[in-house]
């Protein structure tokens, strides 16, 4: 596997047209196959050394999540064994694996299910390595600082003095390293983040930045979509965006996330009163299950 400190950067930025508006695209799913989106990047920190002490990673979540996925990969290359707890496993995705839970068995996740969710100061240790749910941890910061990098030197390059940003959230975790990062930078060259909750509404996604941020100024702009979608519902608005998102732009995107943050992105042109710029998350793995469950419910538009 091809997966190191040097591959896992420089993603290519494509600029589109999508609904008669341009838009710039940071393609970080194509950083690569098996490592990629903003997972590449919360884990890139465990890119940059050998950590030669550590034998085991030990995280926990959904049972389709992306970050479990991208952690199976991480443990694999790295010989590490990988613990993941969740709460419960349906029957149907035992005897039939399929998306990001077949892969992650696949490199050997070892699953602990029903147990309490585990906490960092039991797990921790010199031989282990310990992950909060879907890397909202300061240490995915590093890699969040590596993309902001990126993005500012295309900015700069560019000539582009204000740009727009807009990703969907989950645990905000992206968003908010992403906004402070950028903070950081050259201040001639201004950067807006602007995010919308998809996991939970704009309350939770305050929550989950003040576990990693105090101060409110450095928080991204959160922008509520006009109705109110449940993380992992299906919505034929969502589904009917995707399709033209692929047909039109040559782009998969995630389907969880991506559909409501397109939406509320075209929801609201005032972002487009800058250079916008959307970023691709990656996920596409996690698209197998979700695809077949939208077919069977919207099998018309195959
Ligand atoms: C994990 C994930 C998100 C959410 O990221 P957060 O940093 O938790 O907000 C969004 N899109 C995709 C494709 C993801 O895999």
């Amino acid at each position: 596997m091809n997966i190191n400190r040097y591959t896992i950067c420089n993603s290519p930025i494509e600029e589109k047209v999508f609904e008669n508006r341009k838009i710039y695209i940071k393609r970080d799913d194509l950083l690569h196959p098996n490592f990629s989106g903003n997972k590449a990047r919360k884990f890139y920190y465990y890119l940059l050394q050998d950590f030669l002490n550590i034998k085991k990673i030990v995280s926990y979540g959904s049972n389709q999540s992306n970050a479990m996925y991208s952690l199976s990969v991480l443990a694999k290359l790295k010989g590490w064994e990988f613990e993941y707890y969740i709460d419960h496993l349906p029957n149907y995705l035992r005897n039939n694996p399929v998306g990001n839970y077949k892969y992650a068995i696949e490199n050997n996740m070892r699953l602990i299910i029903g147990q309490p969710k585990p906490k960092r100061e039991d797990i921790e240790n010199e031989e282990t390595a310990f992950v909060e749910e879907g890397g909202r941890q300061e240490l995915s910061r590093v890699g969040i600082k590596m993309l902001a990098h990126e993005i500012t030197l295309w900015q700069k390059a560019k000539g582009i003095k204000r740009l727009n940003i807009f990703l969907p959230s989950g645990t905000g975790t992206t968003a908010l390293f992403l906004q402070k990062s950028l903070l950081e930078m050259d201040g001639r060259f201004q950067s807006i983040v602007y995010t919308v909750p998809c996991v939970g509404d704009s309350t939770y996604l305050n929550l989950q930045f003040e576990m990693l941020e105090p101060n409110p100024l450095k928080y991204p702009t959160i922008i509520k979509p006009k109705k109110k979608y449940h993380f992992g519902k299906l919505y034929e608005e969502s589904y009917n965006i995707w399709l033209k998102l692929r047909d039109k732009l040559g782009i998969e995107f995630d389907m969880l996330y991506d559909p409501i943050g397109w939406i509320t992105m075209m929801e609201n042109p005032q972002i487009f009163s800058e250079p916008i710029l959307y970023i691709h998350q990656g996920g596409a793995i996690g698209n197998e299950s979700m695809l077949a469950r939208y077919q069977r419910k919207y099998s018309e538009n195959i």
